[in-house]
């Protein structure tokens, strides 16, 4: 054979290949990514520079929204951890998982608290199907192994520490995984809650010095005591928090950051999305009260959410989206098929640069006093009380066509609704609901109603009696007294 041919054969066996290579990269099955689910709990979105906050909060996490998608305009389903991480790990609504709240019943007012039902399939529970190993690392005395959280879990590690406590063991089982299956993470700190108390390096970087020795512990015992545990302190003891609560999410932030170097450090980072989301944000007197758990207001329910990782193109997006959207965007990328019950819509064609079409966002929060359910649509909110009846032992199921003005609303003044233009009043401190176009109005109510009738399923779980320690538990986070 002359040099010609072979350097004619050689060249077209090396574009064959070529080509053969290219059609198989486009053709391949795409492996399924590891998943890191990061939830930081209470985390405010516009607390962190990738959302707009001015201070250094977030490095770590600005930096994956730089690689990935980051959504603008993400919402929880409730106003605090019960209700939000059934739905975030299930992708449901409140109302169909039916994991609402804590409730003292009897005469010795014990406290009940609801389960996550073993019939519901949960996130890890998809993913374990599809061959992921999957451990959980959480520090929250509602996600535990005996209200049902931990259904799909190869590891759960329930009641952990402060951030770095979490991050050391998520380590720990990651440098045990076996490297031929895909492996799901679900991380849960807990830093940014209540009572606000940063390591001592972060409090000195970020709390001015007239408030470093600011307690918030303290204050909250004290305004209890004068009975004005609600009454809005000055600013600048706001600011104080703020700037705890910011030095607990820079914090968070940097433990992150550490997590995202082993991933790095044992070459996996590139096959793994990580996930950062938050079950609900924090209320500092926007409507008067501190903390969480007390209504469906934007400062409760405008979370961070940020994906990164193989197949998710950089940007940002501003269409609405739901906490319940995770759970079938995950399964989709792991190559598996949400079951039917599941409420949320899968998020993957955002990654690949189409557009998501708009919907409308529902919100459920109860306690003893009543239900209130909330729906976000084409720019406008409505939030609906119903007070729970006098004789109920606590909250009722919804009736949604019944008449929620029995009595007067504690925390919604004048009406039984409360309306705001989102886009022209952001923080919700104009309720339009005596003077929005009537048409409009009805339409917000009738989302609400048909949506609380389509998804109505659950008929009340079977509550378990809390331990004391978990008691004492809920009680240091301020959930009782
Ligand atoms: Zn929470």
């Amino acid at each position: 054979m002359n040099r010609r041919i072979v350097g004619v054969l050689l060249s077209t066996l090396s574009t064959l290949a070529l080509v053969l290579g290219v059609a198989w990269w486009l053709t391949r099955p795409a492996s399924p990514p590891n998943v890191v689910l990061i939830l930081i709990d209470t985390l405010r979105a516009d607390r962190l520079g990738c959302y707009g906050h001015s201070k250094e909060t977030s490095p770590t996490i600005d930096a994956l929204a730089e690689r990935g998608i980051l959504f603008e305009q993400a919402f929880s389903q409730a106003g605090w951890t019960k209700p939000a991480v059934p739905s975030l790990l299930t992708g449901k609504y409140p109302i169909q998982h039916g994991v609402f709240s804590n409730r003292s019943v009897g005469k010795d007012r014990r406290l009940h608290t609801d389960v996550l039902g073993r019939d519901h399939e949960t996130l890890a529970e998809a993913l374990q199907k599809l061959g992921y190993q999957t451990g959980a690392f959480i520090n929250n005395p509602h996600i535990r192994s005996f209200l049902g959280f931990d259904q799909g879990f190869d590891t759960f590690e329930e009641e952990l520490g402060d951030a770095a406590d979490i991050r050391s063991r998520f380590q720990s089982w990651h440098s045990r995984l076996a490297a031929d299956a895909p492996f799901f993470a679900y991380v849960h700190f807990l830093d940014p809650h209540l009572p606000y108390d940063p390591p001592a390096s972060y409090r000195d970087r970020f709390v001015p010095e007239a408030f470093r020795d600011f307690d918030t512990r303290s204050w909250r015992r004290m305004q209890s005591r004068s009975g004005e545990a609600d009454s809005p302190p000055p600013p600048e003891t706001i600011e104080a928090m703020l700037a705890l609560y910011d030095a607990e999410i820079r914090y968070t932030d940097d433990e992150i950051g550490r997590i995202v170097e082993a991933l790095e450090e044992s070459g996996q980072f590139e096959n793994t999305w990580v996930i950062v989301v938050a079950d609900h944000g924090e209320e500092f007197f926007e409507h008067g009260h501190l903390g969480h758990n007390r209504s469906l207001y934007d400062e409760l329910l405008h979370i961070p959410m940020v994906v990164a990782g193989p197949g998710i193109r950089e940007g940002r997006i501003s269409t609405p989206v739901e906490l319940i959207d995770i759970f079938p965007t995950v399964v989709e990328a792991a190559g598996g098929q949400s079951p039917d019950t599941v409420a949320g819509r899968s998020l993957g064609p955002a990654f690949s640069g189409q557009s998501l079409p708009d919907r409308p966002g529902f919100a459920d929060h109860r306690s003893e006093d009543g239900i209130w359910q909330s729906v976000r649509d084409q720019g406008h909110k409505l939030i609906r009380f119903t007070p729970a009846t006098a004789d109920s032992a606590g909250p009722t199921p919804a009736d949604p066509r019944g008449s929620p003005t029995a009595t007067k609303p504690r925390r919604l003044e004048s009406s039984s609704a409360q309306v705001f233009d989102l886009e022209n009043d952001p923080h919700e401190s104009n309720d339009l609901s005596d003077t929005i176009d009537a048409e409009r109005r009805a339409h917000l109510e009738q989302l609400l109603d048909d949506w609380a009738l389509a998804y109505t399923t659950h008929s009340g779980s079977d509550p378990v009696v809390v331990d004391e320690a978990t008691m004492e538990r809920l009680r240091s986070l301020g959930y009782i007294k």
